[in-house]
C-alpha cells in the first residue's frame, strides 16, 4: 500500500460561475505543464476537484511544484482503495503509520454512496479502534489532531486522505490575459510579477539596459529573477531594451531635475509599443507609493500621462517589509540584493523634482526630437525566453 493520488482543491474558482471550466480546465493545463517531467503521472479531473495519479512515483517532489501552482487551494495525499471495509482499515492505518510525529489523531468518515453498509458514525468508531489497536501511544483527539484522516467513501471508490497542505490560492495563470512587467533588477518588481500572476495574469517581461553603464551581469540578474518566475507558471519571455543612447540623449538634452521623469515616461512609450506587437492589453510594475522620487502622487500622474494602458501597481499601497518577506517567501530576495547596478541607479539626477508637472515636462520634451533614438531602441531589442526547465544561457561567462 502507498499514497497513489494527490487530492487538490480549488477553492476561489467556485465562486466563478460561468467561466467556472474555463478556468478548471487552464488549472489542469498549468499542473499538467508542471508534471510533465515525470513519467506516467496524470492529471484527472472529477466533479469539483481534481486528482494527480502517482503511478508510483515519490510523491514530495510533485507536492513541491504543486504548491507553486496558482488556483490550488489545498493539498492532500491520498489513497485510493475498493469500498471495502478490510482496504479501508489498511489505507487508514497506512496514512497514520506514514506521517511523521503523530501523538494524536482523528478520523472523518464521509459516506456519499449510501449502498455502503456501515453508516459513517459507525465507520469512525471501527476505524478509530483499528488505529488504536494498532499503533503505540497515540491518542485520538478531535479538537487538535496532528493528523486528520478524511475517508470519502464515494461511488466508484474510497479515497482516504492525509493532513490538507495549503496551496496558494489565487487564479490559474493565463485566465486573466497578460501584462508586460517591467523587470528592474530590484526588490520590488519581481514581486509585482509574482502578485500579478496570482490573479491570473501571464507575463512577458521589458528590460531597460544600459551597456556599459550596468553590466552583463545585470542583464543575467534580470534573467535569474525571471527564472524564478517562471516556477509559478509558464515560459516568460523577458525583452531587453538598449537604453543607453536615449537615456544619455535625455541627460544631456533636459533639465536635470525632469530628466529622471523624461526616462520615465520613454520607459512606457516604448512598453508600449512591445505591447502592440505581442498583443498584450496592460503593463506591470513594482511602483509604490511614496518610496521615491518618481513614485510621488505628482510624479505618477505626470509619467502615467503618455500611456492609456492599465497599469498593475500590485505594491502601491504596501510597506517596504511587507514587499521584503514575499520577496523572501518566492526565492527573489537573494538575486535582488546582489549589487549590480541597473540603468535607473546610474543615471540619478542631483535632485529630481518630487512633484514634476505635465504642463513642463511637455514642453521640454517638445524641444528636442527623440524620435530616432526612440526607435533604434525598439529596433535593438533581444527578446530571450525563459523558462524553468533549463539554464538560463550564461551569456557573460567568457568576461572571467
Ligand atoms: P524595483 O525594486 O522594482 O527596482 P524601485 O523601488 O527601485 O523598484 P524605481 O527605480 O522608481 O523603484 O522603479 C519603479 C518601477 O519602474 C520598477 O518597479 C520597475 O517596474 C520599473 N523599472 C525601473 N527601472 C527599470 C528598468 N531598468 N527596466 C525595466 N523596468 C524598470
Ligand atoms: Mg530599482
Amino acid at each position: 500500500m502507498q499514497y497513489d493520488h494527490i487530492l487538490i482543491r480549488y477553492g476561489e474558482m467556485a465562486l466563478k460561475g460561468k467561466n467556472i471550466k474555463q478556468f478548471i480546465i487552464r488549472l489542469q493545463e498549468n499542473i499538467q505543464q508542471k508534471v510533465k517531467e515525470f513519467p506516467n503521472v496524470k492529471v484527472k479531473r472529477t466533479q469539483g476537484r481534481m486528482f494527480v495519479l502517482l503511478n508510483g512515483h515519490d510523491p514530495e517532489p510533485i507536492m513541491d511544484k504543486l504548491q507553486k501552482v496558482f488556483g490550488i487551494h489545498s493539498l492532500s495525499l491520498a489513497i485510493k482503495v475498493e469500498n471495502d471495509l478490510e482496504k479501508i482499515k489498511e489505507a487508514a492505518l497506512y496514512a497514520l503509520n506514514n506521517t511523521e510525529d503523530v501523538h494524536k489523531f482523528k478520523v472523518t468518515v464521509k459516506r456519499i454512496n449510501k449502498d455502503f453498509p456501515v453508516r459513517a458514525m459507525e465507520m469512525n468508531q471501527i476505524l478509530g479502534g483499528h488505529l488504536l489497536k494498532n499503533t503505540k501511544d497515540i491518542l485520538v483527539d478531535v479538537h487538535h489532531p496532528d493528523l486528520a484522516i478524511k475517508v470519502e467513501i464515494r461511488l466508484e471508490a474510497t479515497y482516504i486522505t492525509s493532513n490538507v497542505v495549503p496551496g496558494l490560492g489565487g487564479l490559474p495563470v493565463g485566465t486573466s490575459g497578460k501584462s508586460l512587467l517591467l523587470l528592474s533588477g530590484g526588490i520590488d518588481s519581481p514581486v509585482a510579477g509574482y502578485l500579478s500572476m496570482k490573479r491570473g495574469v501571464q507575463l512577458e517581461a521589458i528590460h531597460f539596459h544600459s551597456p556599459p553603464f550596468t553590466s552583463e551581469r545585470a542583464k543575467q540578474k534580470v534573467l535569474d529573477l525571471t527564472k524564478q518566475l517562471t516556477k509559478y507558471g509558464k515560459s516568460i519571455k523577458v525583452h531587453i531594451v538598449p537604453f543607453t543612447k536615449l537615456q544619455q540623449e535625455i541627460f544631456r538634452e533636459m533639465p536635470d531635475d525632469y530628466a529622471m521623469t523624461i526616462m520615465r515616461r520613454m520607459m512606457f512609450r516604448i512598453s508600449e509599443r512591445v505591447c502592440e506587437n505581442e498583443s498584450i492589453l496592460s503593463l506591470a510594475t513594482g511602483e509604490n507609493l511614496g518610496q521615491v522620487a518618481s513614485q510621488t502622487m505628482d510624479s505618477m500622474h505626470t509619467i502615467n500621462e503618455v500611456t492609456n494602458y492599465p497599469i498593475i501597481r500590485p505594491l502601491v499601497t504596501m510597506d517596504k517589509q511587507e514587499v521584503i518577506h514575499i520577496s523572501q517567501e518566492i526565492g527573489t530576495y537573494e538575486t535582488s540584493i546582489l549589487p549590480y547596478e541597473d540603468c535607473c541607479t546610474i543615471f540619478v539626477p542631483k535632485s529630481p523634482k518630487t512633484k514634476p508637472k505635465r504642463g513642463k515636462v511637455n514642453y521640454y520634451e517638445s524641444t528636442y526630437d527623440f524620435s530616432a533614438s526612440i526607435e533604434e531602441a525598439i529596433k535593438g531589442i533581444e527578446t530571450i525566453k525563459v523558462n524553468d526547465q533549463k539554464e538560463v544561457e550564461d551569456s557573460f561567462t567568457d568576461l572571467f
